[in-house]
């Protein structure tokens, strides 16, 4: 830190994103990406009269992807916000909805960038613990009176509650937000955005990143009562309006234009975790039951941090924590058919090895 930073970021610990290395081409199964490419039509979006047209800005209302999201969601166009990747809406919801009279409460494991939020917005927060298992009882967050963030399915576990415990959790706090972050509801999970019209304190986060192999065109959504849309909006428009570019925008039309696409490759992936859960249970893994497009499993030989080593040198790439609750497992991708035969091979090689 220069002595020219504000002291009010003394304590702030940036967010450590998953490696990106360039050095040589791995497996990929570290930062839930997808491995299939965008759409044949999403492709085309962006590789023509749209690349001629960067000296313009882009419509900072995103009116026409706007009207596809509030389309393919059944909500009303007033019921959508649209930011630069779902960190950016995160960002904007603890901005708008948090402060020193409204703190806010996540599980004590969940998505790494909620704690990072509280403390760049000066946000007071309480992790409330999971139960064993990394399971999440809805009655831990009742009545809590605090803003929520909850991850629908949950991150690194791919734990999901259902939207009956979602529902109990909005009922008991209706003088807070509510943000359920469905950045994995694509790969089996059940989604609670029919709920919005009857609780206007939910705010549903999801993003492109994941089931629509967009992660690169950075592209996140929420939906939620007008109210919050509006206040979202507020914010965004004092920050930065064109935060959402011409590129990405055409790119993320046309792939609302390929639903069917993008659901044969959920259902890909849904199918190859399977697999993979199963034939590590054979080499005496313990995984715990996902329905994200990753898996939380733990080696029967080795800590999650050394198995993560191991896979590296072998040019796998899988994700581990430090954490004392966490050390045991890694976080695997789920990818392709090959990719996953890639993981397995190198995983029995490291089991022979001793
Ligand atoms: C990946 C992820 C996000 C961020 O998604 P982007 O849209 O790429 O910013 C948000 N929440 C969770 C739980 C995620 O795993």
């Amino acid at each position: 830190m220069s002595r020219y930073m504000s002291s009010r970021f003394a304590d702030l610990e940036a967010y450590v994103p998953g490696e990106q290395p360039q050095d040589r081409q791995y497996v990929k199964l570290n930062t839930n990406e997808s491995p299939f490419p965008p759409s044949p039509q999403v492709i085309a979006a962006v590789s023509g009269e749209q690349v001629g047209m960067l000296n313009l800005y882009p419509d900072p209302e995103c009116r026409r992807l706007k009207s596809k999201v509030a389309a393919c969601y059944q909500v009303r166009e007033e019921n959508v916000f649209l930011a630069n990747g779902s960190d950016d809406i995160l960002n904007f919801a603890f901005m708008a909805f948090c402060d020193k009279d409204r703190p806010v409460a996540f599980p004590d494991i969940s998505y790494g960038f909620y704690p990072v939020y509280a403390r760049l917005h000066g946000i007071s927060a309480r992790e409330i613990p999971l139960r064993e298992g990394f399971v999440l009882a809805a009655e831990d967050y009742y009545d809590l009176n605090s803003n929520i963030v909850i991850a629908n399915p949950n991150a690194p576990s791919g734990r999901a509650i259902p939207v009956s415990d979602i529902e109990q959790i909005l009922r008991t706090n209706p003088d807070h937000v509510v943000v359920v972050d469905e950045a994995y509801v694509d790969f089996g999970g059940e989604s609670c955005v029919r709920l919005i019209d009857r609780y206007d304190n939910l705010l549903v986060c999801m993003t492109f990143s994941k089931s629509r192999s967009m992660a690169g065109g950075r592209l996140g959504f929420a939906l939620g009562s007008p109210g919050l849309i509006e206040d979202l909006n507020k914010l965004k428009f004092s920050t930065n309006p064109y935060n959402i570019n011409r590129l990405t925008l055409v790119a993320a039309e046309a792939a609302l234009d390929s639903q069917d696409y993008y659901r044969e490759n959920c259902r890909t992936i849904m199918e190859n975790r399977c697999y993979t859960v199963e034939e590590l249970r054979k080499l005496g893994f313990t995984t715990i039951p996902s329905l994200a497009n990753f898996i939380f499993t733990s080696c029967p030989k080795c800590s999650g941090v050394e198995l993560y080593g191991k896979l590296k040198e072998r040019g796998v790439l899988v994700r581990c924590w430090d954490k004392p609750a966490l050390r045991d497992y890694v976080r695997v991708t789920i990818g392709s058919r090959e990719q996953m035969d890639a993981f397995l091979e190198q995983v029995r090689a490291i089991l022979k090895e001793g």
